[in-house]
């Protein structure tokens, strides 16, 4: 069966990944995007929007956990947390395991997203059944506008910034987010490759500086998303995000307080990259 191959149609990566398919599982055109649920021989099942692979069953943890646990362990006491996007439910898996966390609200634009990880990926939506989580299907951007110093923890964990996910990585967006912050809040938001989106992620770390008194970039490996090197920016109103804040009491496959300061970029090389003249 190696020879039933998928290609992904991501617009936004130079490069396309093949997938050795066993079985086409689900597909159906919301009304935002074509989401396919497919078995593939290596990677379990993948949930696929718009032709781009957003997670597989087996190495899903290592974004989610790195997306949730960072922002979370920054902060002395993460109460109230708003997730944009993460409609599968990786993301709120991880950030429920943090006892402090009293209400998470996750805001999917699309409500199809949601059903369909309910229904084929069990492992990473388990969360939703949570009496802490409010489920919101709204667009994120519009939703964040209508808050004031709610959450102590802004996560982003949206498609790929094009579309209906393209404001939330503009400047306007920040600043609404700020708002949405507590006094010592932290915003994160997965900012896609460090090799093929060098020039994106300078934008929005330039635009994250304009905001936020303290900005930053860790960066991990997700073997399934094209450069491997996915960047994840921070905004922070007082805490620095490299320190971790509490004692880490999670079960986690690769998170650990030696990743977490491990996964900052070093300063030096943070500034060369980030600097107009450097190229990639
Ligand atoms: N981890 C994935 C990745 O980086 O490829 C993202 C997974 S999650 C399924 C992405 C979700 O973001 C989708 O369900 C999509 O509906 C949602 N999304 C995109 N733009 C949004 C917006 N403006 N407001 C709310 N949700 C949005």
């Amino acid at each position: 069966m190696r020879d039933v191959i998928f290609f992904e149609r991501d617009p936004y990566a130079p490069i396309r990944h093949a997938y050795a398919i066993k079985e086409v599982l689900y597909y159906k055109k919301s009304k935002y995007q074509e989401i396919l649920v497919v078995d593939t021989e290596d990677f379990g099942k993948l949930l696929i929007l718009d032709g781009v692979v957003q997670l597989d069953e087996r190495f899903e943890f290592t974004y989610h956990e790195f997306l949730a646990h960072v922002p979370l362990f920054a902060h002395q006491n993460p109460r109230s947390v708003l997730i944009i996007g993460g409609g599968d439910g990786g993301t709120l898996r991880e950030v429920l395991k943090h006892k402090c966390v009293e209400r998470v609200v996750l805001v999917d634009i699309d409500e199809e997203v949601i059903k369909v990880s309910k229904r084929f990926f069990p492992t990473l939506s388990s969360g939703f059944s949570d009496s802490r989580v409010i489920v919101l299907n709204e667009d994120g951007y519009e939703f964040v506008k209508k808050c004031e110093a709610e959450f102590d923890v802004v996560i982003v964990d949206s498609t790929d910034p094009v579309g209906f996910a393209h404001a939330l990585i503009t400047e306007d967006f920040f600043r609404y987010v700020f708002r949405a912050l507590k006094e010592d809040g932290i915003y994160v938001g997965q900012t896609e490759s460090l090799y093929y989106h060098l020039e994106l992620l300078k934008k929005v770390q330039k635009s994250l500086r304009e905001v936020f008194p303290i900005t930053d970039l860790y960066a991990w490996v997700v073997p399934i998303y094209a450069g491997y090197w996915w960047s994840f920016s921070v905004g922070s109103k007082k805490f620095n995000p490299r320190e971790v804040k509490r004692k880490v009491d999670v079960n986690t496959k690769f998170y650990s307080e030696e990743l977490h300061k491990h996964c900052f970029l070093p300063k030096n090389f943070y500034k060369k990259i980030m600097s107009e003249e450097f190229k990639l």
